[in-house]
């Protein structure tokens, strides 16, 4: 086991976060989680990403009119804390409307992360500054989505946190990425074209097909080539055999295809 001056237990924003800034103030850290690496940002990886923020530069070009006061009653309103052991939840609220309504914006600007100038209103509850939920608009979605993810991959050392890129920009399954599959197609690092690999399987469709096709020329220094052209050839059987699946359930009715047809697609 590595040592390190501070230990973060889960890899979901929280602890990412705590380990930017242990990081920030030059001290090393170790980040364990249950989960293994391909689960990297725990719920973060499948939330949509709006964030909250109070009184935002967008908000305010739309003319929504919000303050610290306003956001804290709505939080307070919407969870009713009224009991002795409501104290912490309490003290998590002022601190977070207070980091929402400070610093939370510029800290994420600062590390790239931009927002759409149109502010959603999620959780809008019961409409009015009295009622349960958002009483405004706060909810700044992330701009960027795939190009920030490839821009990311590019500037990434570490193969695993690539590989994880590479699969979070394929689960989305848009047909956006698969030219930036492609490329991860050419990155050294085994476990990178292994998930770039299963994405274009999983899109199955002409464009991807041709993409595999055209990675048999790719050139290897050391011995992983066997196993790239092994794992690539399979590939390309399998999309080949899924568009061929599709052709025939896109012609005829599912009923009309028999179990001997099947088999023999
Ligand atoms: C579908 C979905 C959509 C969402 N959309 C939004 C949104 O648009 N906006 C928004 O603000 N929020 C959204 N959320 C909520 C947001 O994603 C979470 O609040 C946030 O990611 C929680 O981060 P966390 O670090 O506190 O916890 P988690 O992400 O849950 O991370 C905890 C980590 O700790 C690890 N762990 C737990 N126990 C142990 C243990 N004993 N030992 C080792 N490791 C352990 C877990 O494996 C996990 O990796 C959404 C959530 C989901 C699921």
């Amino acid at each position: 086991m590595a040592d390190a001056d501070v230990i973060v237990v889960g890899a979901g924003l929280a602890g990412l976060v705590a380990a930017c800034e242990v990081i920030d103030r030059g001290r090393s850290v170790l980040i364990v989680d249950q989960e293994n690496a391909a689960n990297l940002g725990g719920q973060a990886f499948w939330s949509f990403g709006g964030l909250f923020f109070v009184d935002s530069p967008e908000q305010r070009r739309l003319g929504i009119r919000d303050t610290h006061e306003l956001a804290l009653q709505d939080w307070l309103g919407s969870a009713g804390f009224d009991r002795p052991e409501d104290h912490w939840p309490r003290q998590w609220a002022h601190a977070y409307v207070d980091f929402a309504a400070g610093e939370k914006r510029s800290w994420l600007r600062e590390r790239g992360l931009q927002t759409f100038a149109l502010v959603g209103w999620a959780e809008r509850g019961g409409y009015d500054a009295n009622g349960h939920g958002n009483s405004v608009p706060r909810f700044h979605i992330t701009w960027g989505t795939g190009p920030a993810i490839v821009d990311i991959f590019r500037g990434e050392p570490q193969p695993d946190v690539r590989a994880f890129l590479v699969k979070a920009a394929w689960e989305r399954r848009e047909d956006a990425v698969i030219p930036f599959l492609a490329e991860a197609l050419n990155d050294d690092a085994e476990e990178v074209w292994q998930e770039a690999l299963d994405g274009l399987v999983a899109f199955s469709s002409q464009e991807s097909l041709e993409l595999l096709q055209s990675a048999r020329s790719r050139k290897f220094k050391d011995s992983a080539a066997k196993r790239f052209h092994l794992w690539l050839e399979e590939a390309i059987q399998q999309v080949q055999f899924e568009l061929r699946a599709k052709a025939q359930f896109d012609t005829r009715p599912f009923a009309k295809i028999t179990r001997k047809e099947l088999k023999e697609t």
